[in-house]
């Protein structure tokens, strides 16, 4: 049962009990509030928070204990084509969840990533802000769209999804079982979008990153191209093993 099944059952429990207590006079009326308030904040932080599994399953982190994997997301973008230079040179797999409008405006980054050895997820077409507040039919068409984008490039296509924002709701849940794959989220979120100071976030991922983590970043960013060998290299120098992310998961990646 997921998490949100569970507190869907407990709220409608909580608000029999509460008004039967406030019916007998056993307890003030603004207990309902508290309840309130409780579920929709379980509702907000369930859906913010992919790695509580809240409103669908995803696949956050593998059972190993020193090998890690690194996934992209947003790409094809402006530093897709350095961090496949610094993933070839340290002979790193990877995983890139792609936007479909990107991959459809680079596809020979797309090519790239397929012919060296990267796995490519699928991350919707047009990531917009509003992705959240589609249906789920609209959440399919995104995406299918992708997915084909993906096969018309690299003649495969991809089974693993990762939610933008990596936020999550029931129509997200919807879409993803409709279109036959599988979620993936992070068990080690870099903040690399919001990141100053490379040697700060390389120093960040070294004191976090433990075995079977799967490490969010992204390749629009520069400071992620800047940092890729150093981390990579003293990661290696603490005993991690660097390995795709469907290898960490045991997942299927393409149909
Ligand atoms: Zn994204």
């Amino acid at each position: 049962m997921r998490p949100f099944v569970l507190v869907n059952i407990l709220f409608v429990l909580a608000l029999l009990g509460i008004d039967i207590l406030y019916l007998t006079g056993y307890i003030a009326w603004w207990w309902l509030l508290v309840v309130i308030v409780i579920y929709l904040h379980l509702l907000v932080l369930g859906a913010i928070y992919i790695g509580w599994n809240f409103y669908l399953y995803s696949h956050n982190k593998g059972k190993s204990t020193n090998a890690i994997a690194l996934s992209f997301d947003d790409g094809p973008a402006a530093c897709t084509a350095a961090i496949l230079d610094v993933l070839k040179q340290q002979n790193v797999p990877a995983a890139f969840f792609t936007i479909g409008k990107n991959a459809v405006a680079n596809p020979d980054l797309v090519a790239r990533w397929h012919s060296e050895g990267h796995l490519i997820g699928n991350h919707s077409y047009e990531h917009g802000f509003n992705f959240d507040w589609k249906s789920a039919k609209a959440m399919l068409q995104e995406i299918n769209k992708t997915n084909e984008a993906v096969k018309n490039i690299t003649g495969v296509t991809p089974l693993l999804f990762r939610p933008p924002y990596g936020v999550t709701n029931p129509n997200v849940a919807k879409a993803v079982r409709l279109s036959g794959m599988q979620s993936v989220g992070w068990s080690l979120r870099s903040f690399d979008t919001k990141a100053k100071h490379g040697d700060v976030l390389v120093d960040k991922l070294l004191r976090m990153a433990k075995g079977g983590d799967v490490i969010l970043l992204h390749d629009s960013m520069p400071v992620t191209a800047e940092i890729l060998t150093e981390f990579i290299t003293k990661a290696r120098e603490k005993g991690f093993t660097f390995v795709r992310v469907d290898e960490l998961l045991a997942l299927q990646a393409y149909v």
